[in-house]
């Protein structure tokens, strides 16, 4: 379903990802392990459309994603992606609810059902007490499941999440997680997950190990 070719990318002088090669197939949840530099968030970035590799191939469907310019491969996350970002990265302007809204507007739902969407899963996520207030007033556990309840409003493909427990602690992060791996099992969503946890690592069909930008092994 989802699939990259020797993906290469460079900050000056720094390889990121030195021609990773891996695939996801449909309703997997897939762990992206390593240590910290090893090119976990850039992979997950050019998987999910967001920042464009130097060479290499991503394909979802069969579908060259990479070559995509930077409105159409919006476009392609919006309709099919929900990303959790490494720092939350909500709009500090706009309430939990409007965050979560956000995604749904952008795909032109009608305002309304957007907002009772969202309310519906801040329940899920045990966060619908926080409905009306901002990022700033949010603890960092409730960041994090408002940010989870953003990347699964659209009911998304594919879900990414960049080390979506790493603020957290080990309570915290566990409760984030059986919500999150429980709702994707549940819709038979796939799930791209970076981690250096194992106990996040461990939710995971699969693990895609990192080591300095390049595969260091893959457990299956
Ligand atoms: P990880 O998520 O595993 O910690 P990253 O993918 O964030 O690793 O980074 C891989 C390498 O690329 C690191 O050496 C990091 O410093 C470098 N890097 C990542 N993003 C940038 C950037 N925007 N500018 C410069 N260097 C970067
Ligand atoms: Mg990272």
């Amino acid at each position: 379903m989802l699939e990259a070719h020797a993906l290469r990318k460079t900050y000056a002088r720094t390889v990121a990802l030195g021609g990773v090669s891996v695939r996801i197939d449909a309703g997997e949840i897939v762990a992206i392990t390593g240590p910290s530099g090893s090119g976990k968030s850039t992979l997950l970035h050019c998987l999910a459309g967001i920042i464009r590799p130097e060479s290499g191939e991503v394909r979802l469907d069969g579908r060259r994603v990479d070559t995509l310019d930077e409105a159409d491969r919006t476009k392609l996350r919006r309709e099919n992606f929900g990303v959790v970002f490494q720092s939350g990265r909500l709009v500090p302007e706009l309430t939990a609810q409007e965050n979560v809204a956000l995604p749904l507007l952008f795909n032109r739902h009608d305002r309304a059902r957007a907002q009772l969407a969202a309310r519906s899963w801040l329940e899920r996520l045990d966060v619908a007490g926080c409905a009306d207030r901002r990022p700033g007033e949010l603890s960092g556990g409730q960041l994090q499941r408002v940010a989870v309840a953003r990347a699964l409003v659209t009911g998304p493909r594919v879900v990414f999440a960049d080390e979506p427990t790493g603020a957290l602690d080990s309570l915290a992060g566990e409760r984030v997680m059986d919500e999150l791996a429980g709702t994707v099992r549940e819709a038979g969503t796939t799930l791209v997950i970076v981690t250096h946890d194992n106990r996040v690592a461990a939710y995971a069909d699969r693990e895609i190990a990192l080591r300095d930008g390049v595969t260091a092994e893959v457990t299956v």
